[in-house]
């Protein structure tokens, strides 16, 4: 894809912070960083979003994201870590190349992602649940 920024930076034609390449992703580090360590995992052919990428990138990113969170616990002891990923404008997605955030918290760090809601009523769960049921 000529146009989008992380194909460039998978190609090395933009420079990056690269903490982990194999054949088919590499992380880097978030240039807006959220907090100290906020690493992207990016398959390297480029798909735009969770629904693009094939069965075999799905299976491949939750491994490699627990290996590079452990890492990431290892070397920056953080409270905690939250593993985001936006797809569509709606949702926050920004850069249309499926990319995966690993954001590690720190107590105090002040990130809310999302707000408190009121309980959902059970008549509504009930029937979203027959709705989504696969
Ligand atoms: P999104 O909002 O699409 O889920 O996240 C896009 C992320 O890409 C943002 O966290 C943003 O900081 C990061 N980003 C955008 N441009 C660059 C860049 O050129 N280099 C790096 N390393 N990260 C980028
Ligand atoms: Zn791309």
């Amino acid at each position: 894809m000529d146009n989008c920024i992380f194909c460039k930076i998978i190609k090395g034609d933009i420079p990056s912070h690269k903490i982990y390449e194999d054949d088919t992703f590499v992380a880097i580090l978030d240039i807006f960083a959220a907090t100290k360590g906020h690493v992207l995992i990016l398959p390297k052919r480029h798909a735009a979003d969770m629904y693009d990428l094939t069965e075999s990138e799905a299976a491949g990113l939750i491994p490699l994201a627990k290996k590079i969170a452990e890492k990431i616990n290892a070397t920056l002891s953080p409270d905690g870590l939250n593993v985001l990923q936006n797809n569509g404008k709606t949702a926050g997605q920004e850069v249309f190349h499926y990319h995966m955030h690993l954001i590690p918290r720190y107590n105090g760090d002040g990130i809310k992602f999302f707000k408190s809601a009121p309980q959902t009523p059970q008549d509504v769960l009930e029937k979203l649940a027959k709705e989504l049921k696969i």
